[in-house]
């Protein structure tokens, strides 16, 4: 079913139906804080541009980084699943907590990299859990060079930090808050300047 958007033109106050496909469907922040404008014509479009152009960059900007996003997890998930160094050997949620059992590996053996044993699960969150558990610092190592290319033009070289995220990765007595995990910080490079946020 096609959706009709019955508004009113950004530019002249009239029924209007044609979004800005530059900034259209961008990623809320806050709730309601994403809505882009709509028009009349291409003409009040033209005629709006320089009042629009500011929030569409912004809004811009959060579908493309949403989308690298989007491409960085499905690269890092698809190295993991080829690439599996875990001898895992059941899959279970319980009470609010993902248990992934593994025979634990001598120490002085190297780990086996292989396929990630799918029949452990058929819940695609849980699998995608066990794929990423303590991949921080592989993640920073692998996709690097992409996540700066997807960005390309769009923010200052990334920052490296090593800090504390403000997210819960497991509910019950796994809390990862207070670990140390080194993240990047992709900067607008056009934030200082124009003031406007992502
Ligand atoms: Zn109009
Ligand atoms: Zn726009």
């Amino acid at each position: 079913m096609a959706l009709v958007y019955l508004v009113q033109c950004a530019n002249c106050g009239t029924d209007a139906t044609m979004r800005c496909v530059a900034c259209m469907d961008a990623p809320e922040y806050q709730p309601g804080d994403s809505v882009g404008s709509v028009y009349c014509n291409r003409d009040c479009q033209k005629a709006h541009w320089s009042n629009h152009k500011a929030r569409c960059r912004a809004l811009g900007q959060r579908k493309k980084l949403l989308r690298t996003a989007n491409i960085l997890k499905a690269a890092l998930l698809t190295y993991r699943e080829v690439m599996y160094d875990v001898d895992l050997t059941k899959i279970q949620f319980q009470d609010g907590i993902l248990y992934l059992h593994q025979n634990q590996r001598p120490i002085t053996t190297r780990s086996k990299r292989g396929l990630f044993p799918i029949h452990l699960t058929t819940n695609i969150d849980h699998k995608e859990a066990a794929l990423a558990n303590n991949q921080c610092t592989t993640a920073m190592a692998l996709l690097g060079r992409l996540t700066r290319k997807l960005l390309e033009g769009e923010t200052d070289p990334l920052d490296y930090h090593l800090g504390k995220l403000g997210f819960i990765f497991y509910r019950g007595s796994l809390d990862y808050r207070s670990t140390g995990h080194p993240y990047w910080k992709a900067t607008d490079s056009n934030k200082a300047r124009s003031g406007s946020r992502l």
